[in-house]
This record gives C-alpha cells, structure tokens and sequence, in this order.
C-alpha cells in the first residue's frame, strides 16, 4: 500500500461541507456570511500524549475530541478538520480503527476531514480544525470581571487519575479504572455547551492543562484574580473515595486531559446557567488582583499552582 492508496482508504471521505476536499493541493472552503473562522491545531505526540500500545481506535477519538474542545472553548461550531500524521509504518489494523474512531466522533459533531499530510516518522498525530462563530460573540480568555462567579462542566480530575493508575502512582481496582478512564481515552468534548455560552459567559476555556493552570490563563488574560472552593468542584465517586490524598487533590486541580470547560459569567446571570440544563457546577468567584486562592471550607489550601507544562 502506498501513500496515495493509503490517503483513499482511511482518509478520504466525502465531505459535502466543503467545496472541495481531499486529494488537491488545498481544500476549498466557504465560510458563511457574517461569521468569522475559528482556527485551533493541537498534536498528540506519542510517549508525550499517549502510550506507544495506545488503543488506536481511542486515539483516533482523541485526536479529534482535544480540537474540538477547543472548538468548544471558542463557541464556535466546528466544521472542518485536517489531519497530519507520521507514521512509522502502514500498519492496515492500526489505520482501519485509528480513522474509524477518528470518523464516528467526527459524524457525531458533523466535521468534515478536508485534507492533511502523511509522512513515514514516529507516530504523531495533528489536527487542524476550523470552525465558525461570530465574531462578536466569540468566547476569549480576556474577558472575565471581577464579581464574575466561575463554571466548570462536568467532573474533574478523572483522566489525570486514570493515567496515575498506568504509571503506577496509585492503584485503582479494576472496576474503579473501568470508571474513570474512559475520561482520558474518549474525552467527550463540549461542543454543545460551548455553543449555548455566548451572550451568557464573558471568558471561556477548555481545562486541558489542569485547572489551576488554565484558570490562570483566564486570570492572566483578563487581569484579575479568583477564589475558588475545592469542595464545590465535582468529582466522580471513585475521585471523592480518595479526595483526602494530596495526589487526588492534584489530578482536581492540575491533572489535566480533562476537556471540560471552564468559563466565567455575571454573577446576575447564575439562574441562566442553570437553565441550560447540562452538567455545570459554580466554583468561585472573580475577584479583583491576580492569582487564584483555593479554599477548602475555611482552610486556605496550599497548592502549587503549575499545570502540566511541556518545557516546564
Ligand atoms: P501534496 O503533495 O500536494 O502536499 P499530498 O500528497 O501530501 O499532497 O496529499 C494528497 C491529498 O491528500 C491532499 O489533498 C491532502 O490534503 C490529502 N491528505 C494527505 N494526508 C492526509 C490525511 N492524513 N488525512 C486527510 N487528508 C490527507
Ligand atoms: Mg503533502
């Protein structure tokens, strides 16, 4: 099988969103009037991201699902992806799930694969993905205020405990791996929330570094500070079971991988945020300075504030 034999076989699928799509020089694609694209890349490197014996079907998954989180992120609807891979051989099991993980989550969100490059390498993975929002209501970093409350969706901490599990640093049983690692494996990303946020959140972003640190961000691009209470943050079971140990209290608050969204709104519209019925939890509140406090009860809780970081 050569690159081009390749391509066709797992990668090209009909993309009636584009006006063209793969196997030209460039894919050809019409952004509707009045909005603007929305473009995001993040790669999955292979002994940074994920095990070399990774499931490929999952991986395909995830590649896609940490883009278009970021999608989410933005509140924008995601439309189009492209994909770079290296590849160190044409391994036909490998590529047969690798794309049919990668293919169902992309029907799922309506995503068109429009293009890409394949070379030979250690495996790495990259997509691009573009999306459409108004850019006037575009979800950025900048925007929070203080007296803004804090949102997270969903539960945190749950991939960070499952990969604690495969390095060895705690033991799960069986049925509480089972539990908690579908969250680093097949991270469902937010791409619904995100699209209810504009007009109601005033910054958003996706927790893919832990939330202290992707908090900070916000914190850091909107030039203010936070309080946060441990106690509010949702968790699952098998995470609450451990939450008294300082490494469950990291996976909460540094872990990362978690894909959920952490977004800021008025504290006038809390009753509206409720109302959008999903999965959301109010954890603090902005408050004028920098840096975020995390309180458990009355207790300051002292925690370093570094997410994962690549050079760090
Ligand atoms: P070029 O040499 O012009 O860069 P390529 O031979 O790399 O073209 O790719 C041929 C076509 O296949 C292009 O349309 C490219 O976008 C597409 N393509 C290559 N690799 C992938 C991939 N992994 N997934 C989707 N499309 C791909
Ligand atoms: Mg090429």
């Amino acid at each position: 099988m050569n690159e081009f034999e390749l391509i066709r076989r797992y990668f090209e699928r009909p993309a009636p969103s584009a006006l063209l799509g793969v196997g030209d020089d460039a894919a050809l694609l019409r952004v509707n009037q009045n909005k603007v694209l929305a473009v995001s890349t993040d790669m999955l490197v292979c002994g940074t991201h994920f095990f070399p014996d990774a499931d490929p079907y999952s991986l395909g998954h995830k590649t896609l699902a940490v883009n278009l989180s970021d999608m989410a992120a933005m509140g924008a609807i995601p439309r189009w992806a492209t994909l770079s891979i290296a590849l160190p051989e044409a391994d036909e099991a490998w590529l047969e799930k690798f794309s049919a993980g990668f293919f169902s989550l992309a029907d799922i969100h309506d995503v068109a694969l429009v293009g890409g490059d394949t070379t030979r390498g250690p495996l790495n993975l990259c997509v691009t993905i573009m999306g459409e929002v108004d850019a006037a209501s575009a979800l950025k970093r900048s925007g929070a205020k203080a007296g803004d409350e804090i949102w997270v969706s969903g539960r945190l901490g749950d991939a960070a405990l499952a990969l604690s599990h495969l390095k060895g640093n705690v033991v799960l049983s069986n049925e509480e791996y089972a539990s908690c690692s579908d969250a680093l494996h097949r991270p469902q990303p937010r791409v619904a929330l995100g699209l209810e946020l504009p007009g109601i959140a005033t910054s958003a972003i996706d927790i893919s570094d832990g939330l202290l640190s992707d908090l900070g961000h916000v914190l850091a691009a909107s030039g203010v500070g936070a309080v946060i209470d441990f106690r509010s943050i949702p968790v699952s079971r098998v995470m609450l079971k451990y939450i008294g140990l300082d490494a469950a209290k990291r996976c909460v608050l540094s872990g990362g991988d978690d894909y959920e969204l952490c977004f800021t709104a008025p504290a006038s519209r809390h009753s509206d945020v409720l109302a959008l019925d999903m999965p959301l939890a109010c954890i603090g509140r902005i408050v004028e300075g920098s840096g975020c406090v995390v309180m458990e009860g009355e207790t300051r809780l002292l925690v370093e504030s570094g997410g994962y970081d690549h050079f760090g």
